[in-house]
């Protein structure tokens, strides 16, 4: 793939996805179609996997424990397997699709990592290191359907959407990166859903990865530790209220009135304020002890930051009995996009404003700028950038 020196995200954009688009479209996708990826299967689908190709159920938990606990993405590194069921495993089956493009490191030690899937499609992933937990940003589509007019992935429309195993195997990815293969993770680690693409248009198979993630025996990342965000899409607000075992929710914002969210977020033309507040307050009214449901509010500079907005925000979101906290995002600016970020001033005093209407208030510090890794800004840009010592091969 072309290596693209310059920061500049806007003409190179279509030039890497050229580059991506044109590159290796080939035999590796007929041959990674044919083999099942276990990533992608929970610990009991593994089971019934390998008693299919005619093994014991433990060699199906083995597997799992291999892939989702030790982190080993080749069937070669399983060296407790015996040598003729890793060959077996080699012609039926697969424990890594995606494959690492590029890497940069943040001065603020924020990893970002460009990966593509076996036929060619990109896929972004963001590490932030922090004190007492480390996040990871993962993406669950390639591009982005939605048509946010502040996001730089939406300008490259919807590539396709993730699989369960694709979703999976970008923490597995992000944490042998920064730990190494297998290594215990020194702090805690929380998920989010808030990479490229619309998480609930991909509902079913972002539901499956949370699943397999939370297995004690493998990754053991549970629900809680999962924060999707969704620009929106009400009917799977519903869906999730129903579900026990359900990630944390987020809502996108971005404005306080139908006729600005209709330019920002489009998808609001289709599931405007009232309804998508309704769908929020059914789905706070089913919250338990230790879920978390927050708003994102991206501050634009001059469009959605006045104090009047504040005010219309808080009575929005005071009229729906709505509850949760909302956390102000400063924008990330990149070209081409039309949008400044708001001063650091200016989005005190939009928190003043909503906390002294009773709205509990964060103001969320960006991270990884320098690398394109923060919010909004992920469309598979590459540029030049070394990495720190802890990096691994790839
Ligand atoms: S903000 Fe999220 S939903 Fe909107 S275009 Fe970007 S990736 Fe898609």
């Amino acid at each position: 793939m072309k290596r693209l020196a310059s920061q500049n995200v806007g003409p190179d954009l279509f030039t890497v996805y050229d580059s991506l688009f044109t590159s290796n479209l080939n035999a590796r996708t007929d041959e990674m179609d044919k083999l099942t990826d276990l990533v992608g299967l929970s610990q009991a689908e593994l089971v019934g996997f390998v008693q299919q190709i005619g093994e014991p159920a433990y060699r199906g938990r083995q597997i799992f424990a291999a892939v989702q606990h030790r982190r080993l993405r080749s069937f070669d590194e399983m060296s407790d397997l015996p040598k003729a069921l890793r060959k077996r495993l080699r012609e039926t089956a697969t424990a890594s699709t995606l494959t690492v493009e590029s890497r940069y490191l943040s001065a603020d030690g924020t990893r970002r990592f460009l990966m593509k899937t076996h036929d060619n499609f990109p896929v972004e992933t963001v590490f932030i290191p922090e004190e007492r937990r480390d996040t990871i940003c993962f993406s669950s589509q390639s591009g982005c359907p939605l048509q946010c007019t502040f996001c730089l992935t939406a300008q490259l429309g919807l590539l396709r959407s993730l699989t369960p195993g694709e979703i999976v195997e970008q923490i597995i990815i992000a944490l042998n990166d920064a730990y190494g293969v297998g290594e215990k993770p020194p702090r805690g680690t929380n998920l989010v859903g808030m990479g490229a693409g619309e998480p609930f248009l991909n509902f079913d198979s972002l539901l499956r990865a949370t699943r397999i993630m939370a297995d004690p025996q493998g990754l053991f990342i549970v629900p809680h530790r999962v924060t999707v965000s969704t620009a929106g899409v009400v009917p799977r607000i519903r869906e999730l209220a129903t579900i026990p075992d359900r990630p944390n929710l987020a809502i996108s914002l971005a404005a306080p009135t139908d006729e600005l969210r209709d330019v920002l977020m489009p998808i609001n033309k289709k599931w405007p304020l009232e309804e998508l507040l309704g769908a929020c307050r059914e789905f706070e009214q089913t919250l338990k002890a230790g879920e978390r449901f927050t708003f994102e509010y991206v501050m634009l500079d001059g469009i959605n930051d006045s104090d009047e907005q504040a005010r219309q925000l808080a009575n929005l979101l005071n009229r729906h009995d709505l509850h949760a906290k909302v956390n102000l995002i400063p924008h990330n600016p990149a070209d081409p996009l039309p949008y400044q970020p708001s001063p650091a001033t200016r989005v005190e005093m939009f928190k003043g404003i909503l906390e002294s209407k009773g709205i509990h208030t964060f103001v969320r510090k960006p991270r990884g700028r320098d690398i394109f890794a923060a919010c909004g800004q992920l469309a598979a840009v590459t540029q030049t950038v070394g990495l720190g010592a802890n990096s691994q091969g790839g």
